[in-house]
């Protein structure tokens, strides 16, 4: 199967072909990178009418030179045997310019049509990469962060943020200290030459709130309320804040930490020793860390995807659009509607087989 996935739910302008025989994935992308601030929709949304028909067609161009190489494709088919496109969770106006160029293209090809949810397919481009049967996975992204796992046809929300996504959290206090989008690889950065600072740690049930401690790193570094509970005289910076790299530090521990425990509990709650990581934050390597030695230590596998596949990518849409299109899961043009709320728990999962419960 050759599929061409496309992807626009927030920054990433993307398309991609996936060739199943030889595994091969090919990525186009153009990111969407905000002047100042963080993303704007309508913005976002003119990035996404201004890239996506250069990168669908530079896609394209990837699927016809491997159409050309595969013998047992008639000279006459088209290059592609569907098209997926991201129908959701993002950005109304984003998803709706995604969905048109997907119809588009479906209709000119004379190709099935293949909706996929955003969310599943971070998790799903690494069990395919792992070759995972059935793990736990960690979406750490920026409008989202969930924690999920396979259960009777559906993948179940065990664990999920109760406000803002991890990113977005990172991003706003970034976006406080004036430094430009997307803050989470400069948040990295500047906590290596930082020393720990103690920020708030909440987690209530499976879900993580991330509010909190976004509030408690600014005042920190503003020398403000919070700040004064923790750290000695010594630790302020001139202007009375905490030094910049130890709140950054700070966060990431605290965030990270977070996240670690809600998916050392899914591990033990389902029994799985199998865990994969999706999404932008996890190409951080601090996270990477805690994920690995948290699953080492008690013997479970971890996997995460290389950075290409953990961001915003259309290589994953068209990965799990092959899957879904084998299991013959493709939309009418009719019912191709976005949905900008679309959970990962409302997908019907038609791809796994009956013996994985
Ligand atoms: P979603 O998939 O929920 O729609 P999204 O579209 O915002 O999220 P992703 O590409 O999954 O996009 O993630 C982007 C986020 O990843 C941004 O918030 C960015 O700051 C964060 N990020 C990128 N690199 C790193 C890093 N090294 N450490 C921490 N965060 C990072």
């Amino acid at each position: 199967t050759r599929v061409l996935g496309i992807e626009g739910t927030a920054w990433a302008a993307s398309a991609a072909v996936y060739d199943s025989a030889t595994e091969t994935v090919e990525i186009e992308t153009e990111a969407y990178q905000p002047d100042s601030g963080g993303i704007h929709p309508r913005e976002a949304a003119e990035h996404m009418g201004d890239n996506i028909p250069a990168v669908v067609e530079r896609a394209l161009g990837h699927a016809r030179e491997l159409a050309a190489d595969d013998s047992d494709r008639d000279a006459a088919d088209p290059p592609v045997d569907c098209v997926a496109f991201s129908r959701g969770p993002g950005l109304g106006p984003c998803l709706r310019i995604v969905a048109t160029a997907a119809r588009a293209v479906a209709q000119r090809l004379d190709v099935p049509l293949v909706g996929v949810n955003h969310m599943v397919a971070h998790l799903e481009i690494g069990r395919h990469r792992s070759g995972f049967s059935s793990p736990v996975c960690l979406n750490a992204s920026g409008a989202n962060a969930h924690v999920l796992a396979y259960r009777n046809g559906r993948y179940r929300v065990l664990g999920e943020t109760m406000d803002t996504g991890v990113g977005n959290a990172i991003d706003k206090f970034t976006r406080h200290l004036d430094w430009s989008h997307p803050g989470g690889p400069k948040v990295e950065a500047a906590a290596k030459g930082g020393e720990y600072h103690e920020l708030p740690y909440v987690v209530k049930g499976m879900d993580f709130s991330f509010s909190g401690v976004m509030s408690a790193a600014k005042d920190a570094v503003d020398g403000g309320p919070a700040s004064s509970a923790s750290g000695t005289s010594s630790d302020r910076g001139s202007d009375g804040g905490v030094p910049v790299e130890d709140v950054c530090h700070g966060l990431q521990e605290s965030v990270f930490a977070m996240l670690t425990e809600v998916s050392e509990r899914a591990l033990s709650l389902t029994g799985s020793d199998e865990l994969v990581l999706g999404g932008g934050v996890g190409q951080n390597a601090r996270l990477q860390a805690m994920l690995g030695e948290m699953c080492e230590q008690r013997s479970a596998d971890f996997f995460a995807p290389e950075p290409r596949f953990l961001r915003d990518n259309a290589g994953m849409i068209a990965v799990l659009g092959a899957k879904m299109y084998a299991a013959g899961d493709t939309l009418a043009i009719a019912e191709s509607g976005i949905d900008a709320d679309f959970r990962p728990d409302q997908v019907e999962v038609t791809w796994r087989g009956t013996e994985e419960t």
